[in-house]
């Protein structure tokens, strides 16, 4: 009988142990991939935490996935065994509704997470639907490209949705697995960039990543200096922070963008938002069809993650790592 070998949270906040399961019959519709790296996304800290209240143990973490197919389900038409693919946050939708026949799987609401009550990519393999392993362009490694199938399609498909472009005045908020691909994309849409970070250590490397300007969010004097500056600004960062201070940084009709999960609600006055018509939003990853396109515009345009490899064996010392902000850009578990 199969059995999948992975890395397990027991309980919420508790260290990964080696952990087995077995996967039973392989779906129709299915694939199996043997994983060969698996990046470390701080929403794999947030669900071994429990930090979102929907986590269910034991599971095993990981959503940023590249390998190759080994076996492919019976009514799987579009991939073939041997093909290297990449599995991102999402790994089934309904594929019925009116979100998933628009190509929006990531808002259907049965949207399945692949480490959201299941195992996910930290272990030697995983079984998805087959329409959400996308194959990787043979020019981008996989070590680099794994954290492009979470972090890099989530600030993706905002960028590309809100039409940035080479009039747009970009900021990006924190600078870590997420801001640092941020910064490549928006530099590849034309925009002017800025990057918002709370360590000044990181300047040099994020002007080489794409920013034009860098702002040390830790002096209030370099915020004010920038109100009134921004049409589109992504936060990335997992923190609270005085967000009035970039509502204020918008220009009119600016919109202020989250994909960072804050651990506090999101509180604005509304006045700024009624006279300069600025926008409050947020982004969820993106479609199967978005992490195609994204994983072109990458290989491309050179863009991909910086990463830190570490052994599978080694993943709590890569999530203590992550924890402590330490990590530059992302860290990859390498089987
Ligand atoms: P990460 O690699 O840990 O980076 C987060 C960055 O935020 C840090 O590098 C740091 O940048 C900044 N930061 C950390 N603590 C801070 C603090 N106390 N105050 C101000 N800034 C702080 O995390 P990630 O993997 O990029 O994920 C970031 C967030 O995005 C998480 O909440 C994650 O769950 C979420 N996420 C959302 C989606 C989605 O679909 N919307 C998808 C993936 C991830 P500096 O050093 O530059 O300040
Ligand atoms: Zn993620």
């Amino acid at each position: 009988m199969k059995q999948i070998q992975g890395l397990a949270a027991h309980a919420a906040g508790a260290e990964l142990l080696p952990f087995r399961y077995n996967p039973g019959e392989l779906k129709a519709q299915e694939v199996e991939i043997q994983i060969s790296h698996c990046g470390v996304c701080h929403s794999d800290l947030h669900l071994i935490a429990n930090d979102w209240g929907i986590s269910q143990f034991p599971f095993i973490p990981g959503h940023e996935i590249i390998g190759k197919v080994t076996t492919v389900g019976s009514e799987v038409k579009s991939l073939t065994v041997g093909q290297r693919v990449g599995v991102g946050w999402q790994s089934n939708s309904c594929g019925l509704c009116e979100w998933c026949s628009q190509g929006m799987e990531n808002l259907c609401a049965a949207a399945e997470a692949t480490c959201v009550h299941r195992h996910g990519g930290y272990a030697d393999s995983i079984r998805v639907n087959a329409r959400f392993a996308v194959p990787v362009p043979d020019s981008l490694a996989s070590e680099n490209a794994a954290p492009l199938l979470c972090g890099g399609i989530t600030v993706y498909n905002p960028l590309r949705i809100h039409g940035i472009n080479p009039s747009s005045r970009v900021g990006i908020v924190g600078i870590g697995g997420l801001g640092h691909i941020a910064l490549q994309f928006a530099r590849v849409f034309g925009a002017e960039v800025t990057a918002f970070s709370t360590s000044a250590a990181k300047e040099e490397e994020a002007r080489a990543l794409g920013a034009h300007h860098f702002v040390n969010t830790r002096e209030t004097k370099a915020m004010r200096e920038v109100a009134g500056s921004f049409d589109f600004i992504l936060s990335t960062i997992n923190a609270d922070q005085d967000w009035m201070s970039y509502v204020h940084a918008l220009r009119p009709t600016g919109t202020l963008c989250f994909v960072g999960v804050p651990p506090s609600p999101v509180t604005v006055h509304a006045f700024p938002l009624i006279s300069g018509v600025r926008t409050i939003t947020g982004s969820p990853i993106g479609s199967p069809y978005r992490l195609r396109e994204m994983l072109d515009v990458a290989a491309r345009h050179g863009v991909k993650a910086q990463t830190e490899a570490f052994p599978m064996q080694k993943a709590n010392e890569a999530i203590e790592k992550v924890k402590k902000n330490k990590v530059r850009y992302r860290a990859v578990l390498a089987n």
